[in-house]
Order: C-alpha cells, then sequence, then structure tokens
C-alpha cells in the first residue's frame, strides 16, 4: 500500500523552479530515499510534503488523499513527522520536554502511559540522552541534538518519517551511530521512512528504494543496491559520498 505518493509536483520560489515535475511513491513500511548535489530539490521536496511551503501544480497524496493543500500544523497531526535539516530542538526546553512535545498529540488522546514508556525505549537507545534527562537542549552537543531530534519524532509515531539530511553537520562517528539507529528502526518494519540525504552511499546503504533528483527532476531510481553499483552515480555521487 502507498502511503505517500508524489505527482508531477512543481514548486517555486518566486521565479525559480525549484521543483520541475517530481513524481516518487513510498510503500507502506519501505524506507525510500532521495540522493542529489546542493540545490538539486531534496529539502524544497521535503517541505512540500511536510507543507511547509505549496506547490505551483502536482499533488501530495498520504493514503491516496490530497495533502497538498493542507497546513504544516494540520500535516503532522495526519501522521507525518518532519526532522528538518539542522534539527532545531527547543533549545531552552529540557530534553524530556522536548520528547515530551513531540508525543503532545499522544498524550492529548489519553496515551500518556504508552508514551512514557516509549520515551524510556528511547532512552535505552541512546543513553546519553536520559542522562541529560533534565539539561537544557540547546546545551547538547550536535549529535546529542540530532538523536534528540529523532527522538522526538519516533515517539509522535507517526504513519511517515521525513528525515532532512540527519548527516548535517556531524562528525563520522556520529553519523555512524545516526545511521545505526535509522537502520534499526527500519528493521523492525513499523514505520515507513522517507530520506533526504547528500551522503548518497550511506543513504543507498539503508534504503529499500532511492531516488537521484538534479536540478528539481529525478534522473534516475532503483533499490539502493541497485544504484551503489550503478556507474553514473559511482562516478556523480559516490566518490565524494562515502565517508
Ligand atoms: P542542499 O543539500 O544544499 O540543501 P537541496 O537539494 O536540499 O540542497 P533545495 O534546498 O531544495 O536543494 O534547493 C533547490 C533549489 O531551490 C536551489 O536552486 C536553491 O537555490 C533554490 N532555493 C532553495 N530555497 C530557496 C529560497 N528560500 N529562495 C530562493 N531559492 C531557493
Amino acid at each position: 500500500m502507498k502511503v505517500l505518493e508524489i505527482k508531477d509536483l512543481v514548486v517555486n520560489y518566486g521565479k525559480v523552479t525549484a521543483l520541475k515535475g517530481i513524481s516518487l511513491d513510498v510503500h507502506e513500511g519501505e524506507l525510500v530515499a532521495v540522493i542529489g548535489s546542493n540545490g538539486a530539490g531534496k529539502t524544497t521536496t521535503m517541505n512540500t510534503i511536510s507543507g511547509l511551503l505549496s506547490a505551483a501544480s502536482g499533488d501530495v497524496l498520504l493514503h491516496g488523499k490530497s495533502i497538498s493543500k493542507i497546513p504544516a500544523h494540520a500535516v503532522a497531526a495526519l501522521g507525518i513527522s518532519h526532522v528538518p535539516e539542522g534539527r532545531k530542538v527547543f533549545a531552552s526546553m529540557s530534553v524530556k520536554d522536548n520528547l515530551l512535545l513531540g508525543a503532545y498529540l499522544r498524550v492529548r488522546k489519553g496515551e500518556k502511559k504508552q508514551v512514557m514508556s516509549d520515551i524510556d525505549h528511547i532512552y535505552t537507545i541512546f543513553p546519553r540522552l536520559k542522562e541529560r534527562q533534565n539539561q537544557q537542549s540547546g546545551t547538547l552537543s550536535g549529535g546529542e541534538q540530532q538523536m534528540l531530534a529523532l527522538g522526538r519524532a519516533l515517539v509522535s509515531k507517526p504513519k511517515l518519517l521525513l528525515l532532512d539530511e540527519p548527516s548535517m553537520g556531524l562528525a563520522p562517528v556520529i553519523i555512524d551511530e545516526v545511521f545505526k539507529l535509522i537502520e534499526s528502526i527500519k528493521q523492525r518494519g513499523d514505520m515507513t521512512i522517507f530520506l533526504v540525504e547528500q551522503l548518497a552511499y550511506r543513504a543507498l546503504e539503508v534504503a529499500n528504494r532511492a531516488y537521484v533528483v538534479e536540478q528539481g527532476r529525478i534522473s534516475l531510481t532503483g533499490t539502493g543496491k541497485e544504484l551503489i553499483t550503478n556507474p553514473d552515480v559511482r562516478k556523480a555521487y559516490l566518490g565524494a559520498g562515502k565517508s
């Protein structure tokens, strides 16, 4: 079953056309990645799905229903959780409050007990967050903030998890940890993930399927394995991406 479907999406910034007709889909339980160079249109795609940008034409469907005219807060309420580029945790709030904020809608639905047990689960995956649960989030390292941003998205129990450049600004050892976590979420099989990532090798390794975006258009698609061995992809994206 298709969780996400993007049809012929065109997005402009004033006179600049950033997306020139992107179509892709993500099925239930899949991890689908989009790779591409700087400025190819990855973040624009992500922000249009989550309702932060609106499309000039084309459509975004969640479980077959159009969400392209819906504002960001309402898209989140439909079960799309977006971990934006550059993380953006609430710096003055504690680690624990950031996590609780992620689960806000579930708490309102009366799932507080389950939420607390999910937060405990996040703490077992990231013991450093537990150690720092009462600390202001702005004082965490970049890697810890990325973990927190991921944790906050996970406790919201999304139908679709959007990850925008989770490697951004992180040291290679921390990137290893972040991708280990993404792999473990994928292995659990109960979440559908759409990942945008400039480190093509990392993304293709973990993805079931992937799309290559170039200058606002999809140029290639295939399984992660197919693209990792594709000579054009290797030449254009994997030389520098294998960090
Ligand atoms: P990066 O990895 O550098 O974030 P990206 O693939 O995510 O790249 P986008 O950020 O989606 O690319 O940008 C796509 C195109 O839209 C680029 O040409 C970029 O210059 C342009 N663009 C992005 N944001 C804006 C904006 N706010 N105003 C005008 N043009 C923009």
